[in-house]
């Protein structure tokens, strides 16, 4: 099961694939979490990529494409895997492309800008493993800790509204062109593609996104 998670910040794509990767045994690939490790290495290359996360635009398509190339040539995506940001531009789709990984379904979370903005507010997140927290949505359970380790939480740097504005224009910029590049391609194979409404709450989305993948497991 090779899935696709597409959606501008703030929409909730991490919080659903934290369920998925535990019901389905699929590790969640998130190309923002790999790379915010890569800042906790401390490398000239962390320094670079730390700048450019923090003015909310995005990373070199080939950086982002070398660390998905390596995550995934780990063993425990054999059972297929969750991307989560990932390909976020057209070039980074025909990376994955040329090397013949293929996909079976990609899930858009569509939101407003306006909702964007409020949800984002809420967010929290522990930074080893990626897990995402909202203050109100889906509290730890030990208020501002991480639920596994008890490690504490953290506000993204580029979770302030400014830089959020800035990311959205980045996401309409190269990745509503990815959209559309999806929509035809799809077409045109075995691709299925879905858009969702993330206004909805966690646990309604919970219930969509299990229909979605009960039917292709079906087929
Ligand atoms: P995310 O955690 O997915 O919201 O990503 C946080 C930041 O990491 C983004 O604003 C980008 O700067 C960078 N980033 C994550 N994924 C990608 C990607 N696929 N391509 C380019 N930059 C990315």
């Amino acid at each position: 099961m090779r899935i696709i998670f597409i959606g501008a910040p703030g929409t909730g794509k991490g919080t659903q694939a934290q369920w998925i990767t535990d019901q389905y045994n699929i590790p969640k690939i998130s190309t923002g979490d790999l790379l915010r490790n890569e800042i906790l290495k401390k490398t000239e290359l962390s320094k670079k990529i730390k700048k450019i996360i923090n003015c909310g635009k995005l990373v070199d398509d080939n950086i982002v494409t070398q660390l998905i190339k390596k995550r995934i040539k780990k063993k425990d995506c054999n059972p297929g895997f969750l991307l989560d940001g990932f390909p976020r531009t057209v070039n980074q789709a025909n990376a994955i492309e040329k090397i013949n990984i293929k996909i079976d379904f990609i899930i858009e979370f569509s939101l407003t800008e306006k909702l964007i903005l409020e949800r984002i507010q809420g967010r929290r997140i522990h930074v080893e493993s990626g897990r995402v927290y909202h203050i109100i949505f889906n509290p730890p359970i030990i208020e501002n800790k991480d639920n596994i380790t008890g490690q504490p939480l953290t506000i993204r740097d580029d979770d302030k509204e400014e830089k959020i504005k800035k990311r959205i224009k980045e996401y309409k910029k190269f990745t509503v062109p990815l959209i559309k590049y999806y929509k035809h391609t799809t077409k045109l194979s075995n691709i299925k593609y879905y858009k969702i409404d993330a206004s909805y709450t966690t646990l309604e989305i919970k219930k969509n996104i299990e229909n979605i993948i009960k039917n292709n497991l079906l087929k």
